[in-house]
């Protein structure tokens, strides 16, 4: 292994100036060509016309495996054969700079979009990747042993099997609109971005010639069920859930939530209704715990399940505030970006109770017919306190809100139980 430090000379601090040989990037022009690439190199410098660089959070283990002399920086991903599997677009808010702000519509196509660029040597990557996949679900499984599901062979298989089409969404932030879309003024959010980042990225206040920030925070995922092409078209029905990352529930199951339950229930709902002639949406953000983080998370359960009175709903939004200092840091401004890439003008059936999410929605433009709640034999017993509180704070219930005497109540179970 080589000394990562001999190589790497001598540091080139990012708020030099630099860049002239960047391309520009122009925010919702109406073609790649016009729009122009995002390159977030660190490779080249001259080439970037980006602040921060490529593939998210993983940003820091790509630097980390340099370090460690186990990667070139000087590597260049070879696209051959990576290309969508399906063309998502492009739709008229991909040329709509407000409509579009935190992700980049034309990532999945720079092999195709730039090919002389990339030929000449820039360093140019996609930031979405789009591929076709099973979808394999013990609660699928078990949907059609109970006879509410039926294989069809094309949607879902005998095998229990949804066939589906994914994307990858890497963030690209365009920092007018981020900042538009929060009411602060743009100097304001690089200012902060700046200091509350540790100072991790200089240009955010050296260079307020780049407007584009890659972020170092997860992105998110699409599962597509049926044809993609279906989700502009407002005359297809369309079931959609945009569901925020639970790690604890999602993955190795919990009591204290819904997040699984639901997750899993808009996933039959998406297929059902593709089988009915539809097609279904699952928009998976990588926010765990309100993006709060783990930590805080568990934090707050235990806050919950130690204080006087024990797990009640009407102490619930209290106890992550006292924790985290907010209720909340999912800001679901920049959430509805995803479903304008993918064209989405209707959601016939938007599998969700929360109002935070609904009022983002239709607030950017997107029209919702009905909303599907959770069917209460799938809300797990210690996960009433979750329920009852987001019901009493404005969540969509098609029953009775639970009143102050309920919310008193103590609901959860003890830490021990
Ligand atoms: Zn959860």
């Amino acid at each position: 292994m080589t000394n990562p430090h001999r190589s790497l000379g001598h540091i080139r601090l990012t708020s030099h100036s630099g860049g002239v040989d960047a391309p520009p990037i122009r925010w919702g022009a109406g073609t790649a060509a016009e729009r122009g690439p995002v390159i977030g190199t660190t490779a080249t410098r001259a080439h970037r016309n980006v602040i921060g660089t490529h593939s998210g959070s993983y940003s820091v283990y790509r630097a980390v495996a340099v370090a460690a002399g186990a990667l070139s920086r000087e590597h260049r991903a070879d696209l051959t054969d990576t290309s969508p599997t399906d063309a998502i677009g492009p739709y008229p808010q991909w040329g709509d700079p407000s409509a579009i702000v935190s992700l980049d519509p034309w990532g999945a196509s720079v092999a195709e979009s730039f090919p002389t660029e990339i030929a000449a040597g820039v360093d140019i990557r996609p930031t979405i990747a789009v591929t076709k996949a099973h979808v394999i679900l013990p609660e699928v499984t078990e949907a059609i042993a109970s006879g509410r599901l039926v294989p069809d062979g094309s949607v879902l298989l005998p095998s229990g099997a949804a066939l589906v089409t994914k994307a990858a969404v890497e963030p690209v932030w365009h920092l007018p609109g981020v900042a538009a879309r929060f009411g602060c003024s743009e100097a304001q959010l690089r200012r902060v971005l700046f200091e509350e980042t540790g100072g991790m990225y200089p240009e955010l206040v050296t260079r307020a010639d780049l407007e584009v920030f890659l972020p170092p925070i997860g992105g998110q995922t699409v599962y597509i069920f049926g044809d993609p092409r279906d989700l502009a078209d407002p005359t297809v029905e369309l079931t959609a859930r945009v569901h925020d990352e639970c790690n604890g529930s999602d993955v190795f199951g919990s009591d204290i939530c819904t997040c699984r339950p639901y997750l899993t229930h808009a996933i039959e709902e998406c297929i059902r209704g593709t089988q009915r002639g539809g097609v279904g949406l699952v928009a998976y953000s990588r926010k765990e715990g309100r993006a709060l983080g783990e930590v805080t998370k568990f934090l707050v359960y235990n806050a919950r399940k130690r204080q006087t009175g024990g797990d009640t709903a009407d102490q619930y939004f209290a106890r992550t505030e006292c924790v985290a200092g907010v209720q909340d840091m999912r800001f679901q401004e920049l959430m509805p970006d995803v479903l304008h890439w993918l064209g989405i003008t209707r959601i016939h059936r938007l599998v969700s109770m929360s109002n935070m999410k609904y009022d983002a929605i239709t607030g950017s433009g997107i029209e919702v017919g009905e909303r599907v709640n959770i069917p209460e034999e799938l809300i797990p017993a210690d996960a009433r306190v979750e329920i009852d509180a987001k019901m009493a704070a404005g969540y969509f219930a098609p029953g009775p809100v639970p009143d102050a005497d309920e919310l008193r109540k103590a609901k959860g179970r003890g830490l021990n139980g």
